[in-house]
């Protein structure tokens, strides 16, 4: 039998050198964030040496195969935390550990059209990009739905399209937290809508893609509505954006009536198989259960309010210096009009359309930090700029 020694791989000292050039890329960059919501408060020291091994995840953490190295058992820990946080009893759900928001998206919306096969998804226009992708690959049948110029779905339009197509069974997909402007879809309205125009609610499917708000709300008082308690149906979170972490993950989590009807029995790993991929990632569950386990709630609400109150001081600084910028109660997004090529290519700021925004993460320790970008935003939309007409009127800066 080889021993580890003997298999050993060895770089050449020009491979090396590129290496430490990119860790010192890395390093200078780590805290570059800006536009882009990835928390970069993480420390998973503790986890490194698991690097060695050759762990995988492959099918359910409650159906465990034969395959010996998995963290099931610490995948198991975070999707129960996950079923708590969003109001479900673990046994009425189930979920997994994912490579990203966008795969949870995917499984909400496989789920819901295995439901109802000749269903039609309704989203919003401000939707993330991800739609677009699912819709084609489970080739569900689609329509984007106007928003309200604070980035929420228009719930009237919504109602008339449905009532319009004469779709039965509608799949909601609803956003909490957009991308763009952190807008929260109204659930409770959405859900009133349906019934006042005749769909019962075993009828629809209502997925929620919380890539971001996920790891906001449960953390806050007075959160819009977004749990299962609030009655959806399957909701996905990036474990990569509020939580932190070094490579992209996150979970979806359904009801397990609509999980149940999907498994698959494969007999070489001797397990049943819900998820989308094959193998899955052993290390991402480690890492999520090590960011849950590492905090307590008093120190979630804290990390959160200490970012939601840099967000509000953001605003009303650029605002004092007529920058028309404004945000959802909830968010950490400042929003704001686009401001010149050269600031946003500068600052990597994320810009749609009219649009740009900056995001006050938990290694933002203060304000100071953007000190750079907010001088180029004022720069080139200060106190010249004119109030955006486009902007929402109860958001719409005083300026
Ligand atoms: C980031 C984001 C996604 C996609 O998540 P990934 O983890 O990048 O796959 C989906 N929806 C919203 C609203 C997002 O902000």
């Amino acid at each position: 039998m080889a021993l580890a020694t003997d298999i050993i791989m060895t770089l050449s000292a020009e491979d090396q050198h590129r290496l430490e050039q990119f860790w010192q890329f890395c390093l200078t960059h780590q805290y570059f964030n800006v536009g882009y919501p990835e928390a970069a408060d993480f420390d998973y020291f503790k986890l490194h040496k698991f690097l060695q091994f050759s762990i995988n995840n492959c099918g359910d953490w409650g159906a465990p195969g034969n395959y010996l190295l998995n963290t099931f058992e610490f995948e198991r820990e975070v999707m129960h935390y996950f079923s708590s946080l969003f109001s479900i009893p673990p046994e009425q759900s189930w979920g997994y550990v994912t490579n990203g928001g966008t795969e949870g998206n995917m499984f909400g919306c496989y789920l819901a059209r295995e439901l109802f096969p000749e269903g039609t998804l309704y989203y919003s226009q401000e939707t993330h990009y991800s739609v677009a992708k699912i819709i084609r690959l489970l080739r569900i049948k689609a329509k984007e739905i106007p928003t309200l110029p604070s980035g929420e779905i228009d719930c009237d339009k919504l109602a008339e399209q449905i009532v319009d197509d004469g779709e039965r069974h509608p799949i909601i997909f609803a956003n909490i937290g957009t991308t763009m402007k952190g807008a929260v879809d109204d659930i409770g309205a959405i859900q009133r809508r349906l019934s006042a125009i005749g769909i019962p609610r075993q009828d629809y499917y209502l997925h929620a893609d919380a890539a971001l708000s996920g790891m906001i709300l449960p953390f806050v008082d007075d959160a819009p509505a977004f749990s299962f308690a609030d009655g959806i149906d399957s909701i996905s979170v990036s474990g990569h954006k509020m939580m932190g972490s070094p490579i992209p993950c996150g979970i979806v989590l359904a009801r397990r009536r609509f999980v149940d009807r999907i498994a698959v029995e494969v007999d070489y790993i001797s397990a049943s198989d819900q998820t989308i991929s094959g193998s899955r990632n052993g290390f991402t569950p480690l890492l999520m259960w090590a960011a849950i386990k590492g905090r307590t709630l008093a120190q979630w609400r804290e990390r959160t309010g200490r970012c939601l109150a840099m967000a509000q001081q953001l605003v009303e600084r650029l605002n004092q210096q007529g920058v028309p910028a404004w945000r959802h109660p909830h968010s950490i997004t400042v929003v704001f009009p686009r401001p010149s090529e050269r600031t946003w290519k500068t600052h990597c700021l994320a810009t749609s359309g009219e649009h740009s925004h900056l995001i006050t993460l938990p290694h933002h320790h203060s304000l100071h930090q953007l000190d750079a970008v907010i001088h180029d935003i004022v720069q080139d939309l200060g106190p010249a700029a004119a109030c955006s007409d486009s902007l929402p009127v109860a958001l719409a800066c005083t300026a």
